[in-house]
Order: C-alpha cells, then sequence, then structure tokens
C-alpha cells in the first residue's frame, strides 16, 4: 500500500491504472476509521483492481460551531486498517491542496440537499458535493462507494452524479452497526458509555417501525408518531428531526411504499449529534 500527497502522483496513478485496463475503486472518508469505513473498502477491493482511499477532514463540511478542529485523526491507526482491509493506494491531500487561498467553486445541488441534515447544517451538503467532486476529478474512480449510514449523502452524491454527467458509479454499502445496535461513527468516539446507553434508543426505535411496517401499518404519520413517542422516553436525548422520505428524493412520503422508503432520525446526545436511518 502506498500513500500520496500530491496531484500529480493521483494523475500519474489514474493515467497508468486506466491505460492498463484496470478499474479503480474510491472510498472517500474523513478518516478515524471504523469496521463500517473498512467494509466500504472491502467492497471496493471485491468490485476494482486498485482500490484507493482518501482521508480529509473537509472544513467545507462544517459549520462555525461544529466540530472541526476537534474531530477525532489517527492517520497511523487509519493506514494499518486499510491495510488490511485490501486497500492499494490512500490520498492525503493536505488543505492547501484542495482549497488553495484564492479557491471559490462550490457546488450545490438544491432539491435532495435541502431538507432534513440540510435545514440544521446549511452549509453541510455544499461542502461535501464540492470536495466529493473535486476527489473524483483527481482520483478518476470507475466507481465510489459510499455508506447508506448518511442515506442524504449518498442520495445528493447520485443526483449530483447524474445532474452534472459524472462518470462514476455510485455503489451504497449498508450500515454496519455494533453489537448493541448503534450505528458506526467516528463521532461515537465522544460518547462516555452513559450518552451510548442513550444514544441506543435511537436504533431501537428504527428497528421497533420496522416491525411495524412489518406488521403492515403503512401511515407514516402513526410510525413517526410512534417514534417520536419512543425517543421521547430517553432524557439525554434531543430530537432534532424523524422523517419518513423517499430515498432517492428526501421527499416526506405520506404512505409507506415497501421497497422504497426510509426512516431517518437525527439527534443530540449532549454536546454529539448523532443520525440513523433504515430503509423499508
Ligand atoms: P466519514 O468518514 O464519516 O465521512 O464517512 C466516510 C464514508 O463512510 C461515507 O460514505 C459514510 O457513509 C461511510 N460510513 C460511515 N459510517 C458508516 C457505517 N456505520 N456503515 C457504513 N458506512 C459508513
Amino acid at each position: 500500500m502506498q500513500t500520496h500527497d500530491s496531484l500529480s502522483a493521483m494523475v500519474q496513478l489514474a493515467a497508468e491504472t486506466r491505460a492498463a485496463g484496470k478499474t479503480i475503486g474510491f472510498v472517500p472518508t474523513m478518516g478515524a476509521l471504523h469496521e463500517g469505513h473498512l467494509d466500504l473498502v472491502r467492497l471496493a477491493a471485491k468490485k476494482a483492481d486498485v482500490v484507493v482511499v482518501s482521508i480529509f477532514v473537509n472544513p467545507t463540511q462544517f459549520g462555525p460551531n461544529e466540530d472541526f478542529d476537534r474531530y477525532p485523526r489517527d492517520l497511523e491507526g487509519d493506514l494499518a486498517k486499510c491495510e488490511t482491509a485490501g486497500a492499494h493506494h490512500i490520498f492525503l491531500p493536505g488543505r492547501g491542496l484542495i482549497y488553495p487561498h484564492d479557491y471559490s467553486t462550490y457546488v450545490t445541488e438544491e432539491s435532495v440537499a435541502k431538507p432534513l441534515e440540510g435545514e440544521s447544517r446549511p452549509q453541510f451538503f455544499r461542502g461535501v458535493a464540492t470536495v466529493v467532486l473535486k476527489l473524483f476529478n483527481i482520483i478518476q474512480p470507475h466507481f465510489a462507494v459510499f455508506g447508506q449510514k448518511d442515506a442524504q449523502q449518498l442520495a445528493v452524491i447520485r443526483k449530483m452524479v447524474a445532474d452534472l454527467h459524472v462518470p462514476v458509479e455510485i455503489v451504497a454499502a449498508p450500515t454496519a452497526r455494533d453489537p448493541d445496535g448503534l450505528a458506526m461513527s467516528s463521532r461515537n468516539a465522544y460518547l462516555t458509555s452513559s450518552q451510548r446507553e442513550a444514544a441506543l434508543v435511537i436504533s431501537r426505535t428504527l428497528r421497533q417501525i420496522e416491525s411495524m411496517v412489518a406488521k403492515g401499518e403503512r401511515r407514516a404519520e402513526r410510525l413517526v408518531a410512534e417514534a417520536t413517542h419512543i425517543l421521547a422516553d430517553e432524557r439525554r436525548l434531543r430530537v432534532i428531526y424523524v422523517s419518513i422520505v423517499d430515498p432517492a428524493t428526501m421527499q416526506k412520503q405520506i404512505t409507506v411504499e415497501p421497497g422504497n422508503s426510509l426512516m431517518a432520525i437525527a439527534a443530540w446526545v449532549d454536546q454529539t449529534r448523532l443520525i440513523d436511518n433504515i430503509l423499508f
């Protein structure tokens, strides 16, 4: 496995790999890697000849009062994990490469990005779409793997790729969870054991709603009300949103459409913002 921090190294890698008739699979990350990230790397390794992982804590997707400065960083651990999971190349761009001092071009998806996360984090998807398109242009992958854990991010990237004719196939990987049900997240490192206990109500709620849907409940209003009720039992949790939406457009649904519905939850556990979702 090799690490690279220059634009020229990556452009050369893409040119040589493509000239040799090999495929490039790409996994963009912000580091502090866990098994969820590694599932993405393993999936990329199954599908592609050459696997590139990027590690870049992208400043433009953080709001002014968010956790950019204290976002967990563990480069040494990340490199060891990537190698075990089957990555061939790690791209570690400096901030100045991605955003030089005169940088002024941004990508805004204006529909899928609006509700849910877009309401409470207005800068978020602009930052994500911009950095992902830049990384696609640098790495020139045949496909890129994203986690279902960040369902709206996945939908925004799919929409950007379709709208801008970006020649990259987007592959989704299922949400990886700890044995207690908590969706893996780099931000889980912020949680104390009692906060973690409180956070478990989110995945418990999603499972409960999933079973109501399996038993035939289709009314989104009823399902959202029940979810809100279960979440309210946990005093340390402050719900930001609970919604049932179309997984491609993120528009609210009135009736669950089996195979094409998503319940998304965002909540604060004290100072830590967590998101999770389930497809039904
Ligand atoms: P991040 O480093 O948090 O920006 O995430 C990088 C990629 O890993 C994104 O595509 C995420 O959706 C994905 N990811 C993060 N957590 C999980 C998880 N628990 N399961 C699956 N994918 C995940």
